[in-house]
């Protein structure tokens, strides 16, 4: 792109003169000057064009670009040339006879036309050089930087005309010139679009020399930062550091980059107003022609709302959304690195777990909606009672699993238990109703009982069995011992589950007499398990898991089908008629008991008025008032109901006025120690008053003995149960009974 010695290239053709060297440089001088000057592109081609025809008379001067895109030629410079003509020149093709212009690009060589009207190249031009009056043209191909011909000078003359040394230095000066001065268009485009992009691009950008100190930054930058290129201007980039980031990070930091030449990753940074914010930042170092660090580039982007959305949707993942305490998700994973620093540490851990007393019936009766609220306020105490690194979490239902770490003594974990369960006793008010909320909870220890997250959950879990078990409102620490009843009472409910199909289950028939007279008036079914290799289990030990696992609607109908069917069919024999007494768990008083009763007593024929459930006194004022409406609907089909294991329970005696009841059976602990205990005397004899003052029968159950038997007589207790009388007996045992009365 030397001008200068291009200049000697065409020492062949001859010599020019001091004079004409003057002006040749005089023109490349005042060309450099203009661009120096950052003149218009437009205007710089036309001066030297203008330049160009000062120095050669009687000529016009063009300049040609080819269009890659169309293949032809525009002429894009002829300040002498008549519009006309211009239009004429547009759309030149390429060719070996497409005149001068378009011979020389199309060959890459100059062309050197002396007669228009003669030369085979000007063949199909000769209209145009006739009107124009043209009889020389010379062209000049411009090369680019990389030497491709891009298009063409030309001095086009209207005499015939052969170029002279100094001539054709003039062109290839010209179209030198052309070329530099098209390059440096390009150049400033391709700075206006990296500038333009520079300022809209939504990255903040950092440029800084090599000490690090910057030197420029863009809008994006401002906007994102806060500060305008006056706050940082030759200051390090580390004005933005926030402080969060540990020296091991920025010493990685530095090492990549000047090991690989780039670094990226996340950094909290700080904005001029002080709040600290999450970018991408990316690094780039740009070397200088001697391999070293001339500038650095940052390019940064704001993840800020990004890392929140993130933070959002974890949450999410490990939190429970009701009462957005951490699930038992994120409690497994904080167990989980508990424990392995635990182990790393060799320090003890406690997990407890945690059951709400009751809550189940507050679902029940009252509905979820005061349930899930009552569950928050709950949750909102528990979280208050413990210490900001203890973790708590909502496993489910009403269930909380709390970690305490660095656990000197097991005491301390009673400590936090007792704390706890002391909170939850303030009273809690949903919807106006008074709550009183207590929690068994059951600890276990690791190392001490497990190591493992799942042993550890399972024997907390078996603890808390153990503090329900113990009268609710416990703290129970889990024993070996308590793996053994768990164990036993995770087969007994497998087995429970087969023995429902396979038909272990009896009943069995106790007699009931009328006290005065001693005549027989009804018998309570009672249900027998009889195991195939444990023998005959208890109720006590059953029942209660039949009721928690829900079993028992499954099993209390089959016992109401099975009992009714049985006392139908002693009828049909012309048996005596008695009361039917059978045991209903509060857990059976769903929505369509009443409705599948109704079904029972139709299928086997057996009359409601004979017909009696007995329920316990505690269950159904646990169970709320769903319950009760259910004992309402059971009344309604005729059948009777009676007040269980009375006097254990806390009913006062206005509650019972409301229930639909029509006999109360006296526990049998009141009976054991009677006439023996005045306590018990006095008991018993105010439950009969009372009874009798509601207008109720009364019953006394587990008379085992003469004396107690004359005493209940005396009292005028109605009814009269228990081993004196008769005890429970199978159905052809209890047939043979009713034969002989
Ligand atoms: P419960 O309803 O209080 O049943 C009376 C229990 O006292 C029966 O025990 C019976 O065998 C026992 N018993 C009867 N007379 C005497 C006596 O003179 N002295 C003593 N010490 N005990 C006597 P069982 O059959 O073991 O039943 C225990 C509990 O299991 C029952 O208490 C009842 O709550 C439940 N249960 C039994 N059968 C059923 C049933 O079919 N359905 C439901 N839901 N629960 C049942
Ligand atoms: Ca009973
Ligand atoms: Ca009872």
């Amino acid at each position: 792109m030397n001008t200068a010695v291009k200049l000697t290239e065409h020492r062949e053709y001859g010599c020019i003169d001091p004079g004409q060297t003057e002006e040749l440089l005089s023109m490349q001088l005042s060309i450099l000057e203009m661009i120096a000057n950052d003149m218009k592109t437009d205007r710089v081609l036309e001066e030297l064009c203008y330049l160009s025809e000062a120095m050669l008379p009687n000529s016009v001067a063009s300049i040609m670009l080819f269009d890659e895109t169309r293949h032809h030629l525009n002429v894009r410079t002829a300040p002498s040339i008549p519009a006309e003509g211009i239009a004429y020149l547009d759309g030149l093709k390429p060719g070996p006879k497409s005149g001068s212009c378009g011979t020389a690009v199309f060959t890459g060589e100059p062309v050197f036309v002396e007669n228009t009207l003669t030369d085979y190249r000007w063949h199909q031009f000769r209209d145009f050089s006739k009107l124009f009056n043209i009889n020389a043209c010379w062209s000049m191909p411009i090369r680019s930087s990389n030497e491709t011909t891009i298009g063409s000078f030309a001095l086009t003359s209207f005499e015939n005309r052969k170029p002279d040394y100094f001539h054709r230095c003039l062109l290839d000066t010209s179209a030198h010139l052309v070329a530099i001065i098209l390059e440096r268009e390009d150049h400033q485009q391709r700075l206006q679009l990296a500038s333009i992009a520079f300022e809209n691009i939504n990255e903040g950008i950092i440029v800084t020399d090599a000490d690090r100190r910057i030197i420029e930054v863009n809008q994006a930058f401002t906007d994102i930062t806060g500060y305008q290129l006056e706050d940082v201007i030759f200051r390090n980039p580390r004005v933005l550091s926030s402080g969060l980031e540990s020296p091991e990070f920025y010493h990685k930091f530095w090492h990549d980059l000047e090991t690989y030449g780039h670094w990226s990753g996340e950094i909290r940074n700080r904005r001029k107003n002080g709040e600290v914010f999450t970018e991408w930042l990316s690094v780039k170092c740009v070397y200088d022609d001697n391999g070293e660090v001339a500038n650095y580039v940052s390019i940064l982007t704001d993840i800020s709302q990004l890392k929140e959305a993130e933070e959002k949707l974890r949450h999410l993942a490990h939190h429970d959304t009701l009462t957005n305490l951490p699930n038992r998700l994120y409690f497994q994973d904080r167990l989980d690195q508990a424990l392995s620093h635990a182990s790393r540490m060799e320090k003890r851990l406690g997990l407890l777990f945690l059951d709400l007393d009751n809550f189940k019936n507050v679902n029940d009766s009252l509905g979820h909606q005061v349930g899930d609220e009552l569950l928050q306020r709950v949750s909102e105490q528990l979280y208050k009672s413990l210490r900001k690194h203890d973790v708590i979490a909502r496993h489910g239902g009403d269930e909380f699993l709390v970690l305490i770490e660095d656990i000197e003594d097991p005491l301390e974990l009673r400590h936090i238990a007792d704390h706890i369960q002391e909170n939850l006793r303030h009273p809690v008010h949903v919807n106006n109703i008074e709550f009183n909320i207590s929690a068994s909870i059951g600890i276990s220890i690791y190392p001490d009982n497990g190591t493992t997250r799942d042993s550890l959950l399972r024997n907390a879990d078996a603890a808390m069995y153990e503090a329900k078990k113990n009268g609710r409102n416990r703290v129970a620490f889990y024993t070996p011992e308590l793996t053994d009843t768990v164990q036993a009472r995770v087969s007994l409910e497998g087995d429970f589950r087969r023995a429902l199909n396979t038909k272990q289950f009896t009943l069995n028939y106790q007699p009931q007499f009328n006290a005065s007279n001693g005549e027989l008036i009804g018998a309570e079914v009672l249900v027998r398990w009889h195991h195939p290799q444990r023998g005959l289990i208890p109720p006590s030990e059953f029942i209660p898991i039949a009721e928690e696992t829900g079993l028992i609607n499954e099993l209390g109908c089959w016992i109401t089908t099975t009992a009714c069917h049985q006392a139908q069919a002693w009828r049909e024999k012309g048996l005596k008629e008695f009361q039917l007494a059978i045991n209903l768990s509060p857990h059976q008083l769903s929505d369509s008991c009443a409705f599948k009763l109704a079904r029972i007593l139709d299928t086997t024929g057996f009359p409601a008025h004979l017909l009696e459930f007995e329920i316990t006194e505690s269950l159904l004022m646990e169970s709320g008032c769903k319950a009760i409406q259910q004992l309402f609907s059971i009344k309604e089909l005729g059948i009777g109901l009676s007040m269980d294991d009375f006097g254990t329970g806390h009913s006062s005696m206005s509650q019972l006025k409301h229930l639909p009841i029509q006999k109360l059976k006296i526990d049998r602990s009141f009976i054991r120690d009677i006439p023996g205990d005045p306590n018990d005397v006095a008991i018993t004899r105010s439950i009969i008053a009372l009874g009798h003052a509601l207008e109720l029968k009364v019953l006394a159950e587990g008379v085992e003995t003469e004396e107690q038997m004359e005493f209940l007589k005396r009292e005028k207790c109605d009814a009269l149960q228990g081993y004196y009388l008769g005890r429970p007996i199978t159905a052809e045992g209890f047939e043979a009974i009713l034969n002989n009365q």
